[in-house]
């Protein structure tokens, strides 16, 4: 039996330094807010500016240390309220309004356009590419409009959307860069960020990061984070997280409550020193997958660059008979997941969107073939290769 994921499995390594970090809450509190999230808000930052040093800056950090430039991060509740936060606090600033389109993939997690909607903004739904799943950053010119103000790269499945196509795509055209990172961190792109910083979430003006459980970086529970350069922003998303009080009971933005809480953030700076190693890990079973899946009826996405603009939260294998293929998957035992069967523009809730699905055929297509296989600690090298041996004989 291969287990396509069992979180008591992957957090038994952390779970006494975890006790015995949450044991001190406990006992002395405090239960919102304190040190134990301002640390990781540091180490967060420093993680991200250390990971995605370029050479020249890794250089630099070595003759005069500590001279990084730093992301401010602020922790927040989870995902989509980081995503939120961030739209919130760019029309609160006056940056953007109402009413502005963000491009956005069609083929991401529901949590990318609800943050857009909530917003009151309008998404601007476009194909991937169908190589690497992401943003196809040099047809991008066709989803603009004057009312374009913002794109969103998803660095889906953990594989980064970064490149100068993009970048010269944003700068040109004046646009915002919000990252959504809830499946990237660790991911390090082969090109500069705009602030030189080659960290997924810290490529563009604005990153949201989840710490949802499944997640390369999990917590037990709810948590998530953004990361800019832009110190206004932090500030205005720092808050919008307090009920959009910037001093005690000094109320300048009708906010939201979307701290993050302080065992979450104890729990996180447990696991975060060890997730470039958990993230070279799933590289480790990607390239066992990727030199030992043979078959005519299964096709991989394409290699990156770079092995570190991948992350692998999940790995996708298109097959275009997917029942067949997940029946064969049950039969033998291989744990499996489809991330996602339904595309937000086909959801009942956005039927208002009114997409036009003769222009989605590219996500559509990817609903229909997409499937999830094991990659994460439970997985052993050895069961990556029992899994790709067992795929490569379904016919
Ligand atoms: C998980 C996820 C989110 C939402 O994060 P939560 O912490 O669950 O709110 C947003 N976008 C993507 C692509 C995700 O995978």
């Amino acid at each position: 039996m291969f287990p396509f994921l069992d979180l008591s499995i992957v957090n038994r390594p952390y779970a006494d330094a975890i006790n015995t970090a949450i044991r001190s809450i406990v006992a002395t509190g405090p239960y919102i807010g304190g040190n134990v999230v301002k640390e990781f808000e540091s180490n967060l930052s420093y993680f991200l500016a250390r990971n995605g040093l370029n050479e020249e800056q890794a250089g630099e950090e070595k003759e005069n240390p500590g001279s990084l430039p730093l992301p401010r991060v602020v922790g927040v509740s989870n995902g989509l309220d980081a995503l939120r936060l961030i739209l919130r606090a760019y029309i609160e600033i006056g940056r953007i309004n109402h009413g502005d389109e963000v491009i956005v993939p069609a083929n991401t997690y529901i949590a990318s356009v609800l943050a857009i909607t909530d917003a009151g903004l309008v998404p601007v739904l476009a194909e991937p590419s169908p190589l690497t799943l992401n943003l196809d950053t040099a047809r991008l010119e066709r989803y603009l409009t004057p009312r374009t103000r913002v794109v969103m790269p998803v660095h889906l499945y953990g594989r980064v959307c970064w490149d100068d196509n993009l970048k010269k795509f944003a700068r040109e055209n004046n646009l915002l860069v919000v990252e959504d990172n809830a499946q990237g961190i660790g991911a390090v792109a082969a090109t500069d960020g705009l602030n030189g910083c080659r960290s997924a979430g810290a490529l563009g003006h604005a990153g949201a990061f989840s710490f949802y459980p499944t997640k390369n970086l999990g917590a037990m529970g709810d948590a998530g984070a953004v990361a800019t350069f832009d110190p206004e922003l932090a500030t205005a998303v720092r808050a919008l997280a307090n009920y959009g009080c910037d001093s005690r009971y000094h109320n300048i933005y009708e906010g939201f409550n979307c701290r993050l809480d302080p065992i979450q953030a104890a729990v996180l700076n447990v696991k975060l020193p060890d997730l470039n190693h958990v993230n070279a890990q799933r590289r480790l079973l990607a390239d066992i997958y990727r030199e030992n899946i043979q078959s005519p009826y299964i096709t991989l996405p394409a290699p990156t660059d770079t092995p570190l603009e991948h992350v692998y939260h999940q790995f996708i294998i298109l097959a275009s008979n997917r029942q067949r293929l997940l029946r064969y998957m049950t039969e033998h035992g291989i744990g499996h997941d489809i991330h996602y069967p339904t595309a937000p523009h086909r959801q009942p809730c956005y039927q208002r969107l009114n997409a036009d699905h003769s222009k989605l055929k590219i996500t559509d297509e990817l609903s229909s073939k997409v499937v999830s296989i094991p990659i994460s600690s439970c997985t052993s090298e050895n069961d990556a290769l029992e899994i790709a041996k067992l795929l490569s004989q379904f016919q």
